[in-house]
């Protein structure tokens, strides 16, 4: 047991939920290396949502809700993560959630599809019957009818190079990545530099407040969004921070 007051409480509970997710099958031991990453770029930008992050979460909202075929993307760290969130934010913005993995087994998706069902998930993609074309055969498996016509995908924690191979289809990729360097971060059209388990329910407050817009409401909101500016200013939080630790000794 993580006694409530230990100061990195929120952090050690995140972590027992991926080891968790690992003893019940659903999250891949690589899954563990990748939320230690995702920890350490939290701590540079203080473990907060900061301004950048809240506007991005706003504009992935306004662009979920103006999308024709929105679908979510799920792995194994998210299904830990935060199962009951996801499944309300693809509620919100009907979204269907596609079970998508980098270290992909038959088992393991299933095991994903049930738990998700378990929590409440009903509007889900299922099949694995197309391929994004330039990936290896495994991890270019989706749905004809899910993320392989869809018009915006959002990809918590997706790897650099099927980010890409979305985008290069013409896809809006939307990716929650804590890491602004990443070729994932680089490479989607709106990165939430934030933790996914801050930003799956920001998103979802801010599509609760947007959803009564107009189509033109909604789009004014997307259009001024830049998100090399957005990389930018995570880059600078984290150079600001260190300066102001340093400054400290
Ligand atoms: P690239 O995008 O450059 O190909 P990668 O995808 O290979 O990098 P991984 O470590 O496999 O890198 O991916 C995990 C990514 O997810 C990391 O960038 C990490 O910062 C991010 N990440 C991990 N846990 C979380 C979390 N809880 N919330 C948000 N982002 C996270
Ligand atoms: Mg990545």
């Amino acid at each position: 047991m993580i006694p409530k007051n230990h100061p990195r409480y929120e952090s050690l509970m995140t972590r027992e939920l991926i080891v968790e997710g690992i003893k019940k099958g659903i999250t891949s031991t690589q899954g563990l290396i990748a939320q230690g990453r995702g920890e350490a770029f939290d701590y540079l930008i203080g473990e907060k949502s900061t301004q950048y992050a809240l506007l991005a979460e706003k504009v992935a909202a306004a662009k979920l809700l103006l999308a024709k075929k929105p679908v979510i993307s799920v792995n194994g760290n998210v299904a830990a993560l935060v199962p009951v969130e996801i499944i309300k934010l693809s509620e919100l913005v009907n979204a269907p959630l596609e079970v998508n993995l980098f270290h992909r087994t038959q088992e393991r998706v299933n095991k994903i599809i049930r738990n998700l069902q378990t929590a409440g998930a009903k509007n889900m993609f299922t099949n694995s019957d197309a391929l994004i074309p330039g990936l290896g055969h495994e991890r270019a498996k989706v749905d004809t009818n899910g993320i392989f016509i869809a018009d915006t995908v959002l990809v918590p924690l997706e790897d650099g190079d099927r980010c890409k191979a979305l985008a290069d289809m013409g896809k809006t990729v939307i990716a929650i990545d804590l890491n602004p360097l990443s070729r994932t971060a680089q490479c989607a059209a709106i990165t939430i530099v934030d933790n996914i388990t801050r930003a799956v329910p920001n998103i979802s407050k801010f599509a609760q407040e947007l959803r009564g817009l107009e189509h033109e409401e909604l789009q004014e909101i997307v259009r001024g969004y830049n998100n090399k500016q957005t990389l930018s200013l995570a880059i600078n939080e984290i150079r600001k921070n260190l300066e102001s630790l340093s400054g400290r000794f």
